[in-house]
Parts: structure tokens; sequence; C-alpha cells
């Protein structure tokens, strides 16, 4: 039990009126597990990737009650593994970083940024960061650039940063947010003024051991919360491997400090403040994701003169001329729902011969959402001309469908 629940039976015995029972109430309710968090700081960098495996670190995380965490990684892949495994759980940020040590280079380096603007074409995210910029060099031009591409994807800037670098980056862009990691290690008193001069800045409290520990919350910290009472959040910062493992330790000793808040202020530093801020961001470039892919879905079937009644759709685009011996690329979509943990195989077959092909196409995923699988079936060769056939197999959890196209050669 807490030292604030202990101080407050004391309370109740000597002083036994309502409003001290309502008290004991609503801090139980607070203090206990149950109080969700959100963790806005978590990295699933490559080394930790290779150390535990995206079960396990939704394990942990659910083990913590999160509500759902934000998480950036370098490089991208272990942000899109939890992704895909837990999409309630995860808002994916995007770390400008390919690897561990990138933090002192990234904004100098034009390959950082090119890596950068390539996965916002292929993904969707809720922020960019963390990444790390001090005083004048967040006017440097990949900053500058990075605060643009903000601008345009609809994300958050996730700046472990001095106050000088987030005035900066405030100051280029006027639509833009910034989620300030770990308050900038800066005093109460500053991130209080920041907040006050900045409503476009918001503030993790990751690696802030000071603020609380043990159902003891510092003064200065209670004022600040009390002052700036939906702009600040909780993460855990994952820099290392083994903080993984932290995750649901990091909630729980928050639960012990936050039960000494009022209910809802305590609520909105759990998970609400976090959730406001990053939640519609998040719905919003994860629907346009969706309207893409269903255009593109819809364009295909347009092209192929194909109309919408069964869900999935398959669709095989195949060059117009084939030549004999000559190897080509074929590409297969597939447009319906639920399609992540579907695959699809191409196969060419000669009915009237009994006989395939010679040798086994590659298959490469350019593109596999929800509602959307791209295949691109490269090295086909057709040995004999004749009446052929393409057998597409569609497999989803306990179901293979078999599509067949024929064709002439
Ligand atoms: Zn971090």
């Amino acid at each position: 039990m807490s030292h604030f629940a202990n101080s407050v039976i004391v309370k109740l015995t000597r002083v036994a009126v309502l409003t001290a029972i309502t008290q004991v109430t609503v801090t139980n309710a607070i203090a206990s597990d149950t109080l969700p968090i959100a963790d806005a700081h978590v990295h699933y960098s490559h080394d930790s990737v290779e150390m535990t495996p995206p079960q396990r670190v939704i394990e942990l995380m659910r083990a913590a009650n999160l509500k759902f965490a934000l998480v950036s990684s370098s490089d991208d892949r272990g942000t899109q593994l939890l992704t895909e495994l837990a999409p309630e759980l995860i808002i994916p940020g995007l770390r400008p970083y390919r690897r561990r040590g990138e933090l002192n280079t990234w904004y100098t380096d034009e390959k950082a940024l090119a890596y950068t603007e390539r996965l916002l074409k292929t993904n969707r995210y809720a922020s960019i960061g963390e990444f790390h910029l001090y005083g004048d060099t967040a006017d440097l031009p990949i900053p500058k650039r990075i605060v643009e591409l903000a601008a345009q994807h609809n994300l958050v800037l996730h700046a472990h940063s001095d106050a000088e670098a987030v005035e900066k980056l405030l100051a280029q862009n006027s639509a833009v947010k910034v989620l300030w990691a770990h308050a900038g290690f800066d005093d109460p008193a500053t991130i209080s003024d920041m907040l006050s001069k900045h409503d476009r800045l918001w503030a993790d409290l990751a690696f802030r051991s000071e603020v609380g520990s043990g159902g003891s919350l510092s003064p200065e910290w209670a004022a600040l919360f009390h002052e700036h009472p939906q702009r600040l959040m909780l993460g855990t910062d994952t820099y290392t491997p083994e903080r993984m493992y932290f995750v649901p330790e990091h909630a729980a000793g928050a639960r012990t400090w936050l039960a000494t808040l009022p209910e809802e202020l305590a609520e909105n530093i759990a998970w609400k403040n976090a959730y406001n801020l990053l939640m519609p961001i998040w719905k919003e470039n994860n629907a346009a994701i969706q309207t893409e892919t269903e255009n593109q879905c819809t364009k295909a079937l347009q092209d192929n003169g194909i109309s919408i009644n069964d869900s999935p759709i398959t669709i095989v685009k195949a060059p117009e001329r084939i030549e004999v011996s000559e190897p080509f690329t074929v590409q297969i979509q597939v447009c319906g729902n639920n399609l992540l943990d579907n695959t699809v195989t191409l196969n060419a077959i000669m009915p009237a011969h009994g006989h395939g092909m010679n040798y086994a196409p590659d298959h490469l995923i350019v593109d596999h959402t929800q509602n959307y699988l791209n295949v691109e079936v490269k090295g086909v060769l057709l040995h004999m001309p004749g009446t052929w056939q393409w057998l597409v197999e569609h497999r989803s959890p306990g179901n293979l469908t078999t599509s067949k196209y024929d064709f002439t050669l």
C-alpha cells in the first residue's frame, strides 16, 4: 500500500467524515493496477528486436496495462513488427535513425533524411522522432526539412531537445506540434514557462525519476501538473534492450505517485493527455492509408473491368506482350478485409498438357495492409506457346482459395 493511502486511513480513523470516505474510495481506485497508462516513449530498436521477440514485448505492455504506446525505433522494423502484431496497442512513430548511435550525426546526414522520406512514402505514423537536436542545429537544412515533412504528413515532432531548439522547431511552421522528450531534462519552473508560452507544446516525463516514487510526488512537479493539467504524459524510454522489461515496473511506479493527485488529473497524466494529442492524429493518418489502398484496389478493379461482388478479390496483371522463354514480372493484387495474415502465390499451368512452368518464380511483397496486398512475381517464364492458365492460391487462416485465369501465348 502506498504511503499516501496509509496517511488517508490514519486521517479517517481520527476524523471520520464523509468527504474523507469518498477520498479513500477514489484513492484506492486510482492506486490499483487498473489505472491505464499510455507510454509515450518506447523504442524497439534492432538490438532489442534480436533480444526480445515482438510477442514478448506486447505481453510486457499488456502486463503493464498500457492503453497504448508511442513506439519509435532504430531502424523502423521493430515499430512495424509491433504495429502489425497489436495495432490497437501501438501508435507508430518514425525515428530518422537506421541504427543505434546516429543521434549526433543524423541532422547533417542526407542518408538519414532519404531514409525518413522513403518510409513516409510506404508507412503511416503519428510522429517523427524521437530525435536529438540542440540549440541552433534545429535551423540546419535537414531538421528544417523534417519540420516540413511533419507539417505535410500531420506528424508530431518528438524532440529530445533543449528549450532553444524546441522554440526554433515551433517557429519554423505554425502547424507543427512538439512533444518534448524528457521535458527537456529542464526544471519544473522552466517547463511551466515553456508550456505557458507555446500552446503547441506537450512534454513526456521519461527518465524523470525525481518526479515521484514510492507513493510520493515532488511538490514542484505537483504544482506543474496543476498548472498544466493537459500537457504532460508518461514514458519509459526503452533506449537499451533490457529496459523493455522495465515497462510494467515503470507503469506500476507511476501509479504510486499518480495516486496522490485528484482522479481527473491523475488520469490526464496517466493516459488522457497522450491519447488526446496522439490518437486523433493516428486515426486520421491510418484512415488515410486505408483510403489510399482502397483507391488502388478500386482502380485496379476498373482497369480490369471487374465489379465488386465477393471479398477478397484477386487481380492478376501480366504484361500485354509475353514472349516464349523470356522472363517477365506479374503483379497480383488482393483487395478485401483483414488481409494481414493472408498470402498469395502464382503458378502457371497448361491444362491440356498437364504441366506447369519449369522454374519457380520469386514472390516479392510490395505492399501489405489490412485491405490491400500487392505481390510482384518475378522471373515468370513460359517455355512453350499454347493455352495457359494462371493459378493464384490465396491463403487466409484456415482457408485456401484458388482462382484460375485462362490465356493464350
Ligand atoms: Zn528515447
